[in-house]
């Protein structure tokens, strides 16, 4: 008797020093839970909330957990008035079932846990993937939502899905089907961002899958029209499509042209003639910048060569430089480049930075700008006054010009507001010993202020629009005979 006293005393002692050190191990306080049985509760309804919230196979928040974050996003961005952007994407396994099939649902699960982790791997900060159902994820993006970057996502996406997968020394090949709904765009409710997502996936799928849709037609031609005009770029250069136009620089104490400004011009069989405005950032994004941007710099020295031999020999070019071409280290060996083949003497070429270009990495556009100021070369900033940076940087810049942005130029009339920007950006000119250029100069009005006011140099329509080299030629030659 005594022994099973004994015993079951040491049985009750054992299972309250496990609870004790359970409590201590989840630091639980006396105050919050006053008895072991609420404890337990806690515990049990944490378990049926997990269970209610997350897929138990893959670990990842199941459809009911994800349409609360679509819901509670939708509700806050309602509330900002600056309408911030959501992308739903729904995708779906294209023939998921074949592999249920042949390898039964365990390896089925297995592989899907494995897709998970891929998709996980590579989604953008703040967004949120789920396993909505069977073979279906989804995914909620919140920051940076724009057409092309979802475009980009949805293209890794189907890229990394398609990556064989192994089980079991076996390769299993997959591919899938994506849809895309924005908000606010195509539903301003987690029900219509769904309902248009799914839709998109069924095209997707209806057209062989492998495939990304977005609900929209109109930004399913935007997507097409990229990709499109992607290829077109790439062959564009061997094809002979780019040339270069020329836009007249004058002095305005003179009035004599100087110089040009050179300004490509892409024209293309099928699109007609393409803006710089269209490719350009098409070209950063894919690299081709690299291989255009050294073309360019080396036609313009190129024709530019060819004038000072015809005689105009006082004649500047100027030279578009993009972001990715400047950061790039071989840069300064590009421009050495341009100038050794054509023979241009360096103090006529100037390359147009804008402040974005520079301001990606200020130190190493410091250390570039000074070897370029050591070849002789000069350097200007183009579209001055629209970047976001403080003006303390300029001072410490090694900069030749400032060519003040044309939106400003296009309203400048007396009494404008935009004339004290001017004046302010001529002064500053002068006080840093640079020369001032104003762009998109359309009036003579215009001319006559920015006379008044000091300005060094002018450009724009109202003086010549940008040229073919063989148009511009001709009108250096006609000055010529006056
Ligand atoms: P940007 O360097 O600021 O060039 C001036 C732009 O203003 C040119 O447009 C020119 O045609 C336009 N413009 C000139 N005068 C006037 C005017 O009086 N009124 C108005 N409204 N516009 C005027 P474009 O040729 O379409 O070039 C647009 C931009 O594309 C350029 O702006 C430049 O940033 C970029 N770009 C052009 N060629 C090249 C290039 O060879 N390389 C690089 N990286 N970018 C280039
Ligand atoms: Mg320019
Ligand atoms: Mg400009």
């Amino acid at each position: 008797m005594v022994n099973l006293v004994l015993r079951t005393y040491s049985f009750v002692y054992k299972q309250l020093k496990d609870i004790i050190e359970l409590i201590e191990q989840h630091k639980l306080t006396a105050e919050k839970y006053k008895t072991i049985e609420a404890f337990y509760e806690k515990k049990a309804e944490e378990k049926v909330a997990c269970l209610a919230y997350f897929d138990a196979e893959t670990g990842l928040p199941n459809r009911l957990h994800f349409t609360n974050q679509v819901e509670d996003y939708v509700q806050r961005f309602s509330k900002i008035r600056k309408h911030r952007k959501l992308a739903v994407l729904f995708i779906d396994l294209d023939r998921f079932k074949m592999i249920n099939d042949t390898v039964g649902h365990y390896a089925g699960d297995i592989i899907l846990k494995q897709l998970a982790k891929r998709i996980q791997g590579l989604l953008p900060k703040k967004s949120f993937l789920a396993r909505f159902s069977g073979d279906k994820f989804t995914i909620l993006i919140t920051e940076d939502v724009d057409v092309e970057k979802i475009a980009d996502i949805g293209q890794t996406l189907l890229h990394i899905i398609a990556k064989p997968i192994m089980y079991e020394a076996r390769e299993f090949f997959l591919t899938g089907s994506i849809g895309v709904s924005f908000y606010p765009n195509d539903g301003i409710t987690t029900e219509l961002l769904f309902k248009h997502a799914d839709t998109a996936m069924n095209l997707a799928k209806q057209q062989g899958g492998n495939k990304m849709k977005f609900y929209s037609t109109e930004m399913n031609q935007q997507v097409l029209y990229k990709l499109e005009l992607e290829g077109y770029l790439r062959r564009a250069l061997e094809k002979n499509e780019f040339h270069l136009c020329y836009q007249p620089l004058i002095d305005l104490a003179s009035g004599e042209v100087y110089g040009s400004e050179a300004l490509i011009r892409w024209e293309h069989p099928k699109l007609g003639l393409v803006s710089p405005g269209e490719f350009i950032p098409l070209a950063e994004e894919t690299g081709l910048i690299h291989e255009i941007g050294k073309w360019v710099l080396k036609k313009a020295c190129q024709e530019n060569k060819k004038w000072h031999d015809l005689g105009y020999d006082y004649l500047a070019i100027s030279v578009n430089v993009s972001a990715n071409q400047f950061q790039q280290m071989s840069f300064i060996e590009v421009v050495k480049e341009a100038l050794e083949e054509t023979g241009l003497p360096p103090q006529y070429l100037t390359l147009e930075l804008t402040e974005g270009v520079m301001l990606r990495n200020i130190t190493h556009s410091v250390i570039v700008m000074k070897e370029l100021q050591k070849l002789g070369v000069k350097v200007s900033i183009d579209d001055f006054g629209t970047g976001y940076s403080s003006l303390s940087y300029l001072k410490d810049l090694p900069i030749n010009t400032l060519k003040i942005d044309r939106t400003f130029i296009n309203n400048l009339k007396v009494n404008s507001t935009d004339i004290a920007i001017v004046k302010a950006i001529i002064t500053m000119g002068h006080g840093l010993s640079v020369k001032v250029v104003a762009e998109g100069v359309e009036t003579d009005e215009q001319i006559a202020l920015l006379k008044e006011l000091q300005c060094h140099y002018a450009q724009g329509f109202y003086i010549d629009r940008p040229m073919k080299s063989e148009a511009f030629e001709k009108g250096l030659a006609k000055l010529k005979a006056l």
